[in-house]
């Protein structure tokens, strides 16, 4: 049957009665609304269908595929070496892409990395590259190739030659509460990494208060199934899951995560962010086929953090793209917001939780992130955590300092922070950043 010859009612219909679509049906829903040739009514049925009953992995693959050939997919095969690609399926004082593209980029593995900006409550690796004076992410496809041949990384934003079919959708699931399905996720995120012409990627699956997937055993299944498409795709492809109860690191707004990556770089970074970054960078090493196990690779990032070359690699990259160095080797320099307040604790105790949903709340609230689409964002807003889950207070101690520009959103801040950071006389549990890694084999427990 030619690809023209589907009717786009009888496949809603199939999807409402929980049957599976075969692969033409799925792309020609794709191609005609791309095309603009099938109204959103129509595409919202469906995607409400696909909500409810679950699109399996052969139709999850299948849309993926679709959306991924709705635009250019880049070829990068002339520049020697393996493409390996992070992505984070989004949180909060996530800075982790600016420290780990250096270090992976150290031992010439090409990261070509195309990133997005703050989503709702999570920060966006754009707006904190933006954030550094000068730096830009808004480069021709000429320029991309020829950074990433002569840094072995490239940082820059996505394109509308990329997944178009993504952009479409994601705006129509965003106004028809079909956003939180699994294999719509999944689609989404696959068709855009796999359009950058990478080897290999590596996937870091958040769960918690401050991620998307709110429970483990939902993060789980979306790296299963994002696993499961990469493979199909022919893309070794790593998941690991990790805890986003609390933010990463200390830091939370735009610049204020660029300085704290600095500061990682040249080895004095939090030990949850340098966890997590040593563990995926590790892995994007050992994919590159710069070591022969993970742990190699783990070593290996270590190696290039305190040895100085990744720092190098970083600045070199920074200034190559337009920013100005200075102000990550003196951070000082650069202009603090003109507003700052501090918030105190409340009793004698420990930090029982640092709400990272509510942290990000505060954060976008003080101006770091947007609320409507085309919303500036304010560089240097954001929170500096003074303490962190498990720690030890006194009453009237400082524990978090707001940055802003706007001292007006310090009212609805502090009552976020207010929310977001409890003390109780007992300690908490322990809890483990990285719990599982999620391969072709399957997942295992770390
Ligand atoms: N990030 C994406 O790129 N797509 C989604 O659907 C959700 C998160």
């Amino acid at each position: 049957m030619g690809n023209n010859d589907f009717n786009p009612v009888s496949l809603i219909r199939k999807k409402r009665d929980a049957e599976s679509l075969d692969n033409d049906e799925i792309r020609y829903l794709i191609k005609q609304y791309t095309a603009g040739d099938l109204p959103d009514y129509q595409m919202s049925a469906f995607l409400m269908a696909a909500f409810l009953n679950k699109l399996n992995e052969k139709e999850a693959a299948a849309l993926t595929d679709a959306m991924l050939h709705s635009g250019t997919i880049l070829d990068l095969s002339d520049i020697p070496g393996k493409k390996v690609d992070k992505h984070s399926t989004g949180g909060v004082g996530d800075k982790l892409s600016l420290i780990l593209a250096p270090i992976v980029a150290s031992y010439g593995v090409n990261v070509p990395m195309i990133s997005g900006r703050g989503l709702g409550h999570t920060g966006g690796t754009l707006d904190k590259l933006e954030s550094i004076p000068g730096f830009t992410v808004d480069i021709t496809l000429d320029r991309y190739r020829s950074i990433l041949e002569k840094h072995h990384m490239v940082m820059a934003g996505q394109t509308k030659e990329i997944a178009p079919a993504d952009k479409k959708l994601y705006a129509l699931r965003d106004v028809t509460a079909t956003v939180e399905s699994i294999p719509l996720i999944a689609g989404s995120i696959m068709s855009k990494k796999l359009a950058e012409g990478i080897d290999a990627l590596v996937l870091d699956v958040k769960f918690g208060s401050g991620a998307f997937m709110k429970t483990q055993e939902q993060a789980l299944e979306l790296a299963k199934t994002l696993v499961a498409i990469g493979k199909k795709a022919g893309k070794e492809t790593i998941a690991y899951l990790s805890n986003m109860e609390q933010p990463l690191g200390y830091n939370i707004g735009n610049w204020l995560e660029a300085k704290e990556a600095a500061e990682a770089l040249q080895g004095n970074g939090p030990e949850d962010v340098m966890e997590v970054t040593h563990r995926l960078a590790g892995t994007m090493i050992y994919l590159g086929d710069k070591a022969a196990s993970i742990q190699e690779g783990i070593e290996k990032s270590e190696e290039t953090v305190a040895n100085g070359n990744a720092w190098d690699t970083w600045l070199a990259l920074v200034e190559e793209q337009g920013g100005d160095t200075s102000f990550l080797k003196e951070p000082d320099t650069y202009g603090e917001a003109d507003h700052q307040q501090e918030i105190t604790a409340s009793s004698d105790g420990y930090i029982h939780e640092v709400d990272a949903y509510n942290i990000g709340m505060a954060s976008l609230e003080l101006g770091a992130g947007r609320k409507t689409k085309d919303q500036d964002v304010d560089p240097a807003a954001g929170i500096t955590l003074h303490k962190k889950q498990g720690a030890a207070v006194k009453k009237d101690e400082t524990i978090a300092t707001c940055f802003t520009n706007d001292k007006n959103t310090f009212g609805i801040a502090n009552q976020l922070l207010d929310e977001a950071i409890t003390i109780n006389g007992d300690p908490p549990e322990d809890r483990q950043l990285a719990t599982h890694i999620v391969d072709e084999n399957g997942p295992r427990i770390l």
